[in-house]
């Protein structure tokens, strides 16, 4: 059920089969020479769509913007603030827990750590406000990373690597645009970088050149299940309070 592109009876009949949403969150952030800038948020509506046509399950439409920090400087990145992300994140849940719903997911595709942190602390806030909502926050990016562990050869790979590559040449061929040479960044640790391409040039964090559609197909295959999974499980424990 994608409330996009559903129509208020529809919303209000869906409401019957069920009271689960999922809020892809994604970022617009450089990914290489090679990606769209909207990696992220691909990676996370994909996933998303697909789980909801294996099961009744809201799918909110996705907040495209993220927080983004080593990726500040590059071309093309846009990052607004943790507060914005927080308010939003908070705002939306509070408006769709007035309409009844009751079980909430957030999925990052984005997985910068303030980006993440940002959400699971709206989230406690969230749980600890309102007893009648379960929450869950997820990084898509990590699902991918633990269930592909036995697809991924590229030891490390976080950003416009191996795996990011992989999902979007299968879910996305025409979006990508050639590759980029195998990179990981190199920042001083600890300190504040002003111009954090010095340090990272490419923006890539890992190995695109391993990268093959299949590999991509069957890391979001196993996302899918990952959140149908997760879905049943906030149920569950919404059902047993
Ligand atoms: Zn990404």
């Amino acid at each position: 059920m994608i409330i996009a592109e559903m129509t208020m009876p529809e919303f209000e009949a869906g409401l019957e089969k069920c009271r689960t949403v999922l809020i892809p969150f994604g970022s617009v952030e450089e990914h290489g020479n090679h990606l769209p800038l909207s990696t992220d948020t691909i990676q996370a509506c994909d996933v998303a769509l697909k789980a909801a046509r294996v099961r009744p399950l809201f799918i909110a439409p996705p907040v495209h913007y993220g927080n983004c920090r080593s990726t500040a400087c590059h071309p093309g990145t846009i990052s607004i603030t943790t507060t914005t992300l927080k308010s939003l994140f908070r705002d939306i849940v509070c408006s769709l827990r007035s309409h009844g719903m009751r079980n909430f997911i957030a999925l990052t595709g984005h997985a910068g750590g303030a980006h993440c942190m940002a959400l699971q602390e709206v989230g406690e806030e969230l749980v600890r406000d309102y007893a009648d909502i379960q929450v869950a926050v997820v990084t898509e990016y990590e699902l991918a990373r633990n269930e592909g562990r036995s697809i991924i050869e590229t030891p490390g790979d976080a950003h416009a690597g191996e795996i990011e590559t992989s999902r979007i040449m299968h879910s996305h061929p025409h979006l990508v645009k050639g590759s980029s040479p195998e990179e990981y960044p190199a920042f001083p640790v600890g300190m504040m970088v002003r111009d954090k391409r010095r340090y990272w040039p490419g923006g890539v964090w890992g190995n695109p050149a391993k990268a093959t559609a299949a590999k991509g197909a069957r890391i979001e295959e196993l996302v899918v299940l990952k959140l149908v999974e997760l879905a049943d499980r906030l149920e569950q424990v919404a059902d047993e309070q």
